[in-house]
């Protein structure tokens, strides 16, 4: 159930491209008791799917490691869509990939987490991007 602001709608609708299950769980607990919507994938091809369509969501959180299409080249596919060229995107990551971060920053992601992540710390950094506009 999602949690009602004082003014009584969600904060915000994210969606979230995993595919370990236990971390989509983990993350819509996480997500829907901070009072946001979330919808989620479990493949980049799927993250792509719901990107080039026209739902509207205020933030992504992307897994680089997905089959299909990967964190990384839905990334550099989302800033190429016009409608979605705003979207503050958070890239969740496994540990021992931290060379991937130059990139996730020069193809424009907001922020980086790297798993196994502190879900309290995860929604502190959603809620920065969300309280800065
Ligand atoms: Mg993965």
């Amino acid at each position: 159930m999602v949690e009602a602001t004082p003014n009584g709608s969600p904060r915000g609708r994210i969606l979230v491209a995993d595919d370990e299950p236990h971390i989509r769980r983990l993350l819509t607990t996480l997500l829907e008791d901070a009072s946001f919507e979330v919808d989620c994938v479990v493949d980049g091809n799927r993250a792509l799917e719901r990107l080039e369509g026209d739902g509207g969501y205020d933030l992504i959180v992307l897994d680089i490691m997905m089959p299909g299409a990967t964190g990384l080249e839905v990334l550099n596919r989302l800033r190429g869509l016009e409608h979605r060229r705003g979207v503050p995107v958070v890239i969740l990551t496994a540990k021992g990939q931290d060379a991937d971060r130059d990139e996730v920053f020069n193809l424009g992601a907001d922020d980086f987490v790297t798993k196994p992540f502190s879900p309290k710390k995860l929604l502190a950094r959603i809620d920065e991007i969300f309280d800065r506009g």
